[in-house]
């Protein structure tokens, strides 16, 4: 079962159109996690509507009221809003109540060179951009720890996601067992053809699965032309968190792709690169 359920409303052309990560947020007592669409916001072609990122060339004040939505949809303050100046690094950064807010209405106050935020202060709301790269989620209801990655292919073969694992035990003392993953809509093997460039950096990472027998659920490269592949970052970064400890049944994984249903997300990669971007989020209720 799909576990990002829409919440648009097609009545209501003003409110931001959500995926909410929806087991999670029945679970989580005060946890709040989702992914955005792109209906629902104030910015025109060719980022109409609800483009979440300051980098595109989009109309910044566009951008602030479509984060201003996000957080009215979801009930909680557009101060909370603290995300990072994605690098496509590896980089993990904790953050704690003196961060909130940091790069909610300006890149340069971001959290900067940092791809993955986590914290296990109540009421900051971690927050990151995507165009077609994949979401990570991570929640430990144990330590109440959450954290969020940010996955393209170079993050991906740089495994952000073991590091921010690894991250979340040294900083909070999480156990892998202990956590929960989730995987958000992305671009998908469908729509994600790749050079030997790229291939070339996800075949060692395959051979490392293979000796550490991870369970292979679907085939990370898929042959097309010669010297191409189709790549399927949401199954390498499956592994990639199974290598790190998580339960294969601690991860949940989504099945939309964002190049396939660009009546719903932005796609950086079918769009030419003049899209918009949504965001992905994360966060618990201060007690
Ligand atoms: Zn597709």
């Amino acid at each position: 079962m799909e576990p990002f359920v829409s919440k648009h409303r097609l009545d209501k052309a003003k409110e931001a159109s959500l995926f909410l990560l929806e087991s999670w947020v029945k679970e989580g007592g005060g946890l709040t996690a989702g992914f955005t669409g792109r209906e629902g916001g104030a910015s025109v072609a060719p980022w109409a509507s609800l483009n979440m990122g300051l980098h595109v060339g989009d109309d910044d004040l566009a951008v602030l009221e479509n984060r201003r939505r996000l957080a009215e949809a979801i009930g909680w303050s557009f101060e909370a809003f603290t995300c990072g100046e994605q690098v496509h690094g590896c980089a993990v950064q904790a953050v704690g109540p003196a961060d909130a807010g940091s790069g909610r209405d300006s890149r340069t106050t971001a959290v900067q060179d940092t791809d993955a935020l986590m914290t296990d202060e109540p009421g900051v709301l971690l927050v990151s951009f995507y165009g077609d790269c994949v979401p990570l989620y991570f929640w430990d209801p144990v330590r109440r720890v959450t954290a969020l990655a940010h996955a393209g292919w170079k993050g991906t073969v740089l495994e952000i996601g073991r590091g921010t694992i690894e991250a979340m035990g040294s900083s909070y003392g999480c156990k892998p067992q202990n956590i929960r993953t989730a995987i958000g809509p992305s671009i998908g093997d469908c729509c994600y053809e790749v050079d030997e460039n790229v291939l070339s950096r996800v075949r060692p990472l395959l051979e490392e699965m293979r000796q550490a027998d991870v369970e292979v659920f679907a085939e990370v490269i898929t042959d097309s032309t010669p010297g191409h592949g189709f790549l399927n970052l949401k199954e390498l970064n499956r592994q990639i968190m199974i290598k790190a400890g998580i339960l294969p049944m601690h991860i949940e994984l989504s099945d939309w792709c964002t190049g396939c249903r660009r009546d719903l997300f932005f796609s950086h990669r079918m769009e030419g690169g003049r899209a918009g971007r949504m965001a992905s989020w994360i966060g618990m209720e201060g007690r």
